[in-house]
């Protein structure tokens, strides 16, 4: 079995590096993602590399062939090589000694086979020769990918117990290249272990997450996750119907060819309430930016009012998030045309406007202003010379209101 060609292959940077680390004849391998997603037609977005010269040996061929070499794991002997703006991993083949459950202690190896068995799952675990094209599947990982099968490799209950992350790993992978059920020995390890998930990063967890949720439908794994329990440690929060929420997202995404965004896509399985989300967020340390997203969709996505009058409230791309989400009325995609391209106006008046009026400076301004501002959010917007009469009416309001004090 040859991996398909593409232009991709016969990338010059990919051949420089190709060529430098080539010991004996035999060039490094490419491995991993890449592999399984060139054999699936998928584009393939980074090339990994793995070979059996140690990582200084690779630092040391690389730079003869004035290709810069950064240490990004050294203990983990990988090395990323930049050729020509291009980066590439390279891997020294290893084979784990010890683990666990959260980091594994590895040494280098010289068999392909040894650092295939320490690979998660079988259709991760394939080689080919960047040359002849040549595919090497110690694990019957063509078949699996050929299935639609997301299987560990060995025992599940085993790879799990060396590495938490695995139950995640595990969702995800089969959200993205799985058909059908999920693997039973899997799900039933998945859920066994779970409680574990606690003692992994805070971080790695998000990362995790992020990833699982930027799939193109995630929703079905989603609902496998919380069925078996994987929530309950990081996010015993999630709303109890998220894989029915997290499809109709997905729906309306496709309908109104929307891009998938991780934080509405979160927003889907957590609770309408913005101190859970707090909370949520400080626990899986998100980003300042995702967790003010969050609360805004939070705090509006059950909201009454017109996409035009969110999108002033909370921005447009947050107000086409709301919609989306579906907790607001069923003209969802007609709202979502009617923000799209729509300027959001700036309220046309001022403070110096109303002082030249005759309101003293002072509280009364502000005061005044909102209700102006309110008024004109609820009119949608109007121009003049109704804008005139609403601050008029407003600011005589005002007045009356002062001489009675
Ligand atoms: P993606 O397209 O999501 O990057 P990928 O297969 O490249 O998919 P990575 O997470 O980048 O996934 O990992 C690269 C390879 O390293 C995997 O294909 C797998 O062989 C191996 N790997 C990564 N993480 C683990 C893990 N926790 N346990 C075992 N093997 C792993
Ligand atoms: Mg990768």
């Amino acid at each position: 079995m040859l991996l398909p060609d593409a232009p991709w292959l016969h990338d010059a940077a990919l051949d420089h590096v190709v060529q430098a680390l080539k010991c004996d004849g035999q060039p490094p391998r490419i491995v991993g993602g890449a592999v399984r997603d060139a054999l699936l037609g998928i584009a393939v977005a980074d090339v990994d590399l793995a070979t059996p010269l140690v990582p200084d040996e690779v630092t040391r061929r690389l730079l003869a062939a004035g290709i810069k070499a950064i240490p990004t794991g050294i203990d983990h002997g990988t090395v990323t090589a930049v050729a020509d703006g291009r980066t590439f991993e390279i891997t020294t083949l290893r084979r784990d000694v010890s683990t666990d459950g959260r980091r594994a202690t590895v040494e280098f190896a010289t068999d392909w086979k040894d650092d295939a068995a320490r690979r998660d799952f079988t259709i991760n675990a394939l080689y080919a020769d960047p040359e002849s094209r040549e595919i090497f599947d110690y694990f019957d990982g063509l078949a699996d990918l050929e299935a639609r099968h997301v299987r560990f490799i060995g025992d599940a209950g085993q790879r799990i117990a060396e590495d938490h992350l695995r139950i995640l790993r595990l969702f995800r992978f089969h959200a993205r290249f799985g058909q059908g059920a999920i693997d039973g020995d899997a799900l039933t390890a998945a859920s066994a272990h779970a409680e574990k998930l606690m003692a992994l990063s805070r971080e790695r967890i998000a990362d995790e997450l992020r990833k699982l949720l930027s799939v193109p439908n995630p929703a079905p794994a989603v609902q496998s996750m919380l069925d078996a329990g994987i929530f309950a440690t990081f996010l015993p929060e999630i709303v109890a119907d998220a894989g029915q929420r997290l499809a109709m997202l997905v729906q309306r995404e496709t309908l109104s060819a929307t891009a998938p965004s991780v934080g509405r896509r979160l927003s889907a399985i957590l609770p309408a309430d913005a101190a859970s989300v707090e909370k949520i967020a400080a626990r899986l340390k998100l980003s300042n930016r995702l967790r003010t997203d969050l609360v805004q969709l939070a705090n509006h996505r059950q909201s009454p009012q017109s996409a035009r009058q969110l999108a002033y409230a909370i921005g447009i791309d947050n107000a086409r998030d709301a919609l989306l989400l579906g907790d607001l009325n069923n003209d969802w995609l007609d709202e979502i045309g009617s923000i799209s391209g729509w300027e959001v106006p700036e309220l046309p008046v001022k403070g110096g406007d109303l002082i030249a009026k005759g309101l003293h400076a002072g509280p009364v301004v502000a005061r005044t202003l909102q209700a102006i501002e309110r008024q004109w959010v609820d009119e949608a917007f109007p121009p003049e010379p109704r804008v005139t009469q609403i601050v008029d009416q407003s600011v005589a309001e005002a007045l009356r209101d002062e001489r009675k004090l």
